[in-house]
């Protein structure tokens, strides 16, 4: 995997990540990875919404072929063990703990870009179960994409684990979502709901 780049969202990748996800994408400030067809695997999101929520998920895997690669990987207890192997292995605990302060230091990097104050209700917390534990995969390997190789250890184990499912060398775009479907948005939401109520 080349060394990925970050990268302006444009309204194209905004459209595609409310596919992906089947929900409007609010406050992604970047498109930290991409397939090689060129359409978002991951967001980068604001650490503050701009509703004031702070979001500690800096990394949000957003592709299907992913998070459902990575679903299967947590449903089968990959957790749990790794969460065992990093109470047994100092060096991949070291690592780990890493991982956690680049995960803040890249955080801290996409606040400074966004213009936005420190978020102190989330200072010093990471996410996915950095430092000590794996708590959620798709951090790990939302980080290990945005990122590069190198970083998170078990971000990038998790990645070797989904190759019979995708590997960068592979698009699977074409299946993985609807790209013909109605692109949910605020505007949307709020329609239906207008419906909703007219129907009771
Ligand atoms: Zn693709």
């Amino acid at each position: 995997m080349s060394q990925p780049s970050p990268s302006l969202p444009t309204q194209e990748d905004l459209d595609t990540l409310s596919l992906q996800l089947g929900r409007p994408v609010r406050d992604v400030v970047e498109i930290p990875a991409r397939c090689r067809c060129g359409s978002p695997l991951v967001a980068a999101t604001a650490p503050r919404l701009s509703n004031g929520i702070p979001f500690p998920t800096t990394f949000y895997l957003t592709h299907p072929t992913l998070t459902q690669a990575v679903s299967r990987l947590e449903a089968a207890g990959v957790m749990a063990e790794m969460t065992e192997r990093l109470g047994q292995d100092e060096e991949l605990a070291a690592q780990h703990r890493a991982a956690h302060q680049d995960y803040l230091a890249e955080r801290e990097r996409i606040r400074l870009a966004s213009g936005l104050e420190p978020v102190w209700e989330i200072e010093g917390i990471s996410a996915g179960g950095m430092p000590d534990r794996v708590k959620c995969l798709h951090v790990l390997l939302g980080h290990t994409l945005a990122v590069g190789r190198g970083i998170s250890p078990l971000g990038d184990e998790t990645l070797d684990r989904i190759s019979d499912d995708w590997t960068p060398a592979v698009c699977t775009c074409a299946e993985a979502w609807d790209h013909a479907a109605e692109i949910p948005t605020k505007d949307l939401s709020r329609h239906v709901r207008r419906l909703k109520e007219e129907q009771q």
